[in-house]
């Protein structure tokens, strides 16, 4: 029986993992229009390129998978913009982003 299961639990894995991604996905995209929807200081809608950055805690974390489910489960607290990934990198390692070298 445990053998049974565990052979379940492999073959349905790929499964299970897609079905996680495809929430997570969703989760992400659905923050990321309440904060906006673009990158704040490129306006790029690259889905793929935008992620949630705190203002207060710049320069930007990597790895925060869980940023989104928390902002969700908090209301979508204010002081969180959106950057894509080249504006973030930007601000994280330079302080400023070359789209706005005006402004500093
Ligand atoms: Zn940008
Ligand atoms: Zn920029």
């Amino acid at each position: 029986m445990s053998e049974y299961l565990q052979r379940y639990n492999e073959r349905t894995r790929p499964a299970r993992r897609r079905a996680r991604n495809a929430w997570e996905k969703r989760l992400r995209a659905e923050v990321i229009q309440h904060y906006g929807g673009c990158c704040v200081c490129c306006l790029d809608r690259t889905a793929e390129f935008l992620r949630v950055v705190s203002e207060s805690s710049q320069p930007a974390k990597r790895g925060q998978g869980s940023i989104y489910y928390r902002l969700k489960r908090e209301g979508f607290p204010e002081g969180y913009n959106v950057y894509c990934a080249n504006c973030a990198e930007a601000y994280a390692r330079l302080g400023y982003c070359p789209h706005r070298d005006d402004f500093v």
